[in-house]
């Protein structure tokens, strides 16, 4: 029996499968419609592109913290360059104000584990203009080491890059 399929954004399976068998993340149907995107079972498999054309931020780290992929609308909504974040260390020099139990530790404890893992927060970004909430999406592939976060701001978005700049690095 084939892997089971599940939707990274809102959990829903996109394909039956093997529970018991490693799952792996896609982005179903219904969520697709409000991201301009086709689904997908294979969130990694999604180009960069496809990445960039995404209304929500997404950022693949592998396990040992490294910036691997960094899509368009992230770098937009951080005031950061991309280019400039690709190979650097996402919680000690990219967006330090992550590097704290429920952002960094969760990531961390997701990242040992050998079976694909999924969870989602609300995280608050203390910026120095205010507090900005986010909700966010971790997905841990450990066959291709990589962890996806997909990041959506809540709330005002005009202003966020002069607020991020508080706490996100360039
Ligand atoms: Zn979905």
């Amino acid at each position: 029996m084939a892997v089971q399929v599940l939707c990274a954004w809102c959990n829903t399976t996109i394909r039956e499968g093997d529970a018991r068998k490693q799952s792996s993340h896609g982005i179903c149907l219904q969520c697709v419609q409000g991201m301009g995107l086709f689904p997908t079972e294979d969130i990694r498999g999604l180009s960069q592109e496809q990445l960039d054309a995404l209304p929500i931020g997404v950022i693949e780290l592998d396990s040992r913290g490294i910036v691997r992929r960094y899509n368009a609308t992230e770098a937009r909504a951080a005031g950061l360059d991309a280019r400039k974040v690709v190979g650097r260390h996402f919680f000690a020099e990219v967006a330090p104000c992550t590097s704290v139990q429920e952002f960094r530790g969760r990531c961390e404890a997701m990242m040992q584990s050998p079976r694909a893992e999924r969870d989602e927060i609300e995280f608050v970004f203390r910026f120095r203009s205010g507090d900005r909430l986010a909700h966010l999406v971790f997905s841990w592939d450990p066959g291709a080491d990589r962890l996806t976060i997909l990041v959506d701001l809540l709330g005002d978005r005009a202003d966020h890059a002069a607020r991020a700049a508080a706490c996100w690095r360039g």
